[in-house]
């Protein structure tokens, strides 16, 4: 237990004034955002002073500025990062993000999200986040290609199937995970390459993935729903549901969803918000993202304005883009039942209260979407192993995963009487904590 309360919270305060180096706002707040987060649970879960010390810096932040050849013959130099926060449960793992807000901040929070979230689904892993400053929709896929490779190059022996092992985030996917995969492997020699397999997930099943892997955030978010409704006694048939983002999250959400009789009434992406009451079809929706590149100007629904979205009356809304977009302002205009935080951070701390206030349930980022790190720790059992598990294996295990840690999160909020979001954070640290004092730090 914490001899000195009161010098540990001088210890986080002192981490959450440090001035941040980075480019824009938005980020430096997720950053310090989800160190208030972090504060609240730390004063739920017993823990060392020097557990909280560690736990408020990444343990690596590898920055590596590299050049490209573009399809022109010219040269362009590009940022990529790595932060790896935790590692205290098993290797680094967390997602690459192509997006062209990513800057050190907004890594270094994922980073941290991911070693919680491990830690409340017992995922033997610790955290990590990384990504490239770039709007990848500006560049060819030969273009990506060759900077996927170089990155991977360039990070070298900073990733590793026993030591740090990325997976898709926003503006990535299976595709990109292969380009990894193969650059890794052709870094070892031929009698070792093939071991090399499992140094990222989310990768196509062809090239090594796992069965389930491409739905199963948005499969996790809804068994995250489906509990929520047990437990408030909810009918899903008939209901209705908002989501912000459409890419793999928001239209596997979407699709999964509507199989339980719910209905989409309202979706924003990058190119704008649509609306209809009578229902959107997630799969007719999904051919026209594919055919134009964003759900604007579906022939399906009308065009909302961004306000007029947030104000869209349902029951349940999951934000499956950025971080930072439910604010206090988008929170007083919200009318849903639950928010199933399918996106990383999209709440702000001032959001939140407000919600609490007004009685909407918040399901968190790390409980909510965590269907994805689970069934990547599946994909890479499998590729350990050479084995390939059916369909039906991966989701009963992700079903068993996501209900445990559901219950146990709802349990400690109700012995604790705090929120969903405390309460999570809370028990992933109880673990973290626990494991520290029986390891002691080195030397
Ligand atoms: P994606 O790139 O497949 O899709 C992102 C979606 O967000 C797109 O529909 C895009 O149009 C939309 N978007 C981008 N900017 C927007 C804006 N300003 N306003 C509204 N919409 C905007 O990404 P994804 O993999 O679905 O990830 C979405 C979120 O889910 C991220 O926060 C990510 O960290 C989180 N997440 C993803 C996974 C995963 O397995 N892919 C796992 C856990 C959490």
């Amino acid at each position: 237990m914490s001899k000195n309360p009161k010098k540990t919270e001088e210890v986080l305060g002192g981490a959450t004034s440090q001035p941040m180096e980075d480019l824009t706002g938005t980020s430096v707040d997720f950053f310090r955002e989800h160190l208030v987060q972090l504060q609240g649970a730390m004063k739920h879960a017993p823990m060392e002073d020097h557990v909280r010390l560690i736990l408020n810096e990444p343990k690596n932040e590898v920055i590596v500025n590299f050049p490209v050849r573009m399809d022109d013959g010219k040269f362009e130099l590009f940022t990529g990062y790595r932060i790896q926060h935790n590692n205290i449960l098993g290797p680094y793992k967390g997602g690459m993000r192509y997006h062209h807000d990513v800057t050190l901040a907004e890594v270094k929070a994922l980073a941290a999200l991911m070693t919680y979230k491990c830690a409340l689904l017992e995922v033997p892993f610790g955290g990590a986040k990384g990504g490239i400053r770039i709007r990848p929709r500006d560049y060819t896929k030969t273009e990506l290609e060759r900077i996927t490779r170089r990155f991977t190059h360039d990070l070298g022996s900073n990733i590793g199937p026993e030591y740090d092992i990325p997976a898709p985030d926003m503006g990535t996917n299976s595709q990109t995970m292969v380009w990894m995969m193969d650059t890794y492997m052709n870094m070892h020699g031929a009698t070792d390459k093939h071991a090399q397999r499992r140094i990222v997930t989310g990768k196509s099943l062809t090239s090594g993935g796992s069965r389930g892997r491409t739905k199963a955030t948005g499969q996790g978010v809804v068994y995250c729903v489906q509990e929520w409704a047990d437990e408030k006694g909810f009918r899903l048939d008939g209901s209705s549901f908002v989501l912000q983002g459409f890419g793999n999250v928001g239209s596997n959400t979407a699709q999964i969803l509507s199989r339980l009789g719910s209905i989409m009434t309202a979706v924003q992406d990058h190119t704008g918000a649509i609306y209809n009451s009578q229902g959107i079809y997630p799969r007719k929706l999904i051919d026209w993202v594919e055919e134009t590149g964003g759900v604007a100007g579906y022939p399906g629904a009308e065009e909302i304005s961004p306000e007029d979205f947030w104000r869209v009356k349902c029951d349940i809304l999951v934000p499956a883009a950025l971080e930072l977009q439910i604010t206090e302002k988008v929170a007083r205009d919200l009318d849903c039942r639950v928010i199933v935080e399918g996106a990383n951070g999209p709440t702000t701390a001032a959001g939140e209260k407000i919600l609490l206030e007004k009685g909407v349930d918040v399901i968190p980022d790390v409980m909510a979407n965590a269907g994805g790190v689970v069934v990547s720790y599946f994909e890479w059992i499998q590729n350990k192993r050479s084995e390939s598990w059916q369909l039906q294996e991966v989701d009963s295990r992700l079903h068993f995963m996501m209900k445990r840690a559901y219950h146990e999160m709802r349990n400690f909020a109700r012995e604790h009487d705090i929120d969903n979001r405390t309460a999570s954070l809370a028990v992933a640290l109880e673990r973290i904590n626990k494991v520290y004092v029986e390891r002691g730090v080195f030397p």
